[in-house]
């Protein structure tokens, strides 16, 4: 049965692909469906057609998968930032760990794992309002009102939206508050087209365990104009502990600009995640789900196994995150990043909570690790590393496996690069203990995976 385009179609979804596409068969021919689940029996229609494979877009679901939920958020399909608002949550878990399984196998060459090896995925509680952090585009609707909202999926046209559900409900009362200010004055948002107008984006953060609010506001320009009306009405939202401007004349996808101008506060608002206490400034970064990363750092932290007298290694440290939660079991931490605003955010966040034992050097891992190593002889009991996605670069990797240390410790965004990697070491004297993944992005495809290596 040959399908053209356009043309509508019956198939059963089989499975899912990685980045959350339903795949059904029919006659041999793959097509790639978003937002269905596996299980459902759907009509589609056909989009765009390879040789062996296609894509076709959900026209009805016929008969709905156990797994199917009708999505919370009435945006989901344009909006395409949640590839699995159509799955039940604990589906989700599920096709995470099958995910990050398939890969351990598939890609890492690795025997079938035990149950304890491959330990129970840590979900959240509650899956809902998780980020601390959002960024809303400015723009301007036909009829010439401020709208604020989401991108529509990979393009740069906004959906009107007042409330995301991923987001804190704080969000909704800045969001409102920042348009009647901007309508009270007049002031434009951002044309990307013309690159003219005058507000971008409003990022706004939230402390979870202190329920302080920063706003800042990117402006195409030096100033905004009439900033104590802005912090007036801003100040009474309850939390409201920073203010600030954000100067980005530049024509770019980048959100923030190099410059801030802080109107209100100390510059700064203070969270914890477990015992460490951060302070965040509107260019730091920061993780997104401060629940879910405390559980994800004390995976780490026992599969580090420390007792006290260990000296350890953080590779890709970013602001110290995880160096800082090693250090309090830890004899010494050295921590590695290649960007030096967050080695600074590092510094002081060690600091601020008394932490003497943590160390950081600026620099790329696969560079600082072997320099060190040759040149000041630094041993490691355990290595802890936290890459990106592409994963480890194999200097990186050699320069571990000839210090040897007891046992390392990976966490992974990316479970392809690590099952890679964990192939590297593993020919090269490790053995695969633990593995735990935690989800840190509920109605995303996106997987956090923590790992232990012992030296045979
Ligand atoms: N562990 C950190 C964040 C890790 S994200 C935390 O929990 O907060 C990965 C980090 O690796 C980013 O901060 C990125 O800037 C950094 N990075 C990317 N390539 C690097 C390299 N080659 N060497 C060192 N750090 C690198």
């Amino acid at each position: 049965m040959e399908i053209r385009k356009n043309e509508s179609f019956v198939v059963t979804i089989e499975d899912m692909s990685d980045d959350g596409a339903g795949i059904g068969k029919l006659d041999g021919y793959i097509w790639f469906i978003k937002d269905t689940v596996t299980g459902d029996v759907v009509e589609a229609k056909s989009m765009k057609m390879k040789k062996s494979y296609g894509y076709a877009r959900l026209v009805k679901v016929l008969r709905p998968s156990e797994d199917r939920v009708e999505p919370v958020c009435p945006v989901a399909r344009q909006c395409g930032g949640c590839q699995l608002q159509a799955m039940s949550y604990e589906a989700q878990l599920r096709f995470k760990e099958n995910k990050v399984y398939n890969n351990l196998l598939r890609i890492g060459g690795f025997d079938p794992l035990t149950k304890d090896q491959f330990l129970p995925i840590l979900g959240m509680e509650q899956p809902w309002r998780y980020r601390n952090k959002a960024q809303f585009p400015f723009g301007t609707d036909r009829d010439g009102n401020t709208v604020t909202g989401f991108y529509a999926g990979r393009t740069h046209s906004i959906i009107p939206i007042k409330d995301c559900l991923l987001g804190v409900e704080d969000n909704e009362k800045v969001l409102r508050t920042i348009k009647e200010f901007m309508n009270r004055h007049h002031i434009r948002s951002y044309d990307e087209q013309r690159h003219q107008g005058l507000v971008r984006h409003v990022l706004i953060r939230k402390g979870f365990a202190t329920g302080e609010l920063m706003v800042c506001l990117v402006i195409n320009g030096e100033r905004l104009g009439h900033e104590e009306d802005l912090v007036e009405r801003l100040k009474d939202i309850r939390g409201m502990t920073s203010i600030s401007c954000s100067i980005n004349r530049e024509k770019t996808n980048v959100i923030m600009g190099d410059q801030v101008i802080h109107l209100y506060g100390p510059g700064y608002i203070t969270d914890f995640i477990g015992p460490i206490k951060y302070q965040i400034s509107p260019l730091s970064f920061y993780q997104v789900n401060p629940v879910q990363t405390e559980k994800l750092y004390e995976t780490a932290l026992e599969f580090a196994g420390l007792t006290g007298n260990e000296t350890v290694w953080d590779l890709y440290c970013g602001i110290g995150t995880i160096s800082l939660f090693l250090a309090r079991k830890a004899k010494q931490v050295f921590g590695v990043e290649v960007i030096p605003q967050a080695i600074d955010d590092a510094r002081r966040n060690g600091e601020l909570n008394g932490l003497t034992n943590v160390t950081f050097f600026t620099g790329k891992a696969e560079e600082v690790l072997p320099r060190e190593y040759e040149e000041h002889q630094i041993r490691a009991d355990v290595i802890v590393v936290d890459p990106p996605r592409k994963g480890c670069d194999e200097r990186c990797l050699d320069t571990i496996v000839k210090m040897g240390p007891k046992r390392v410790v990976y966490v992974s965004c990316d479970s392809a690069t690590l099952a890679r990697d964990l192939r590297y070491l593993c020919d090269r004297g490790y053995e695969l203990k633990k593995v735990r993944c935690c989800d840190m992005f509920g109605w995303s495809t996106h997987c956090e995976v923590c790992v232990k290596l012992r030296r045979k």
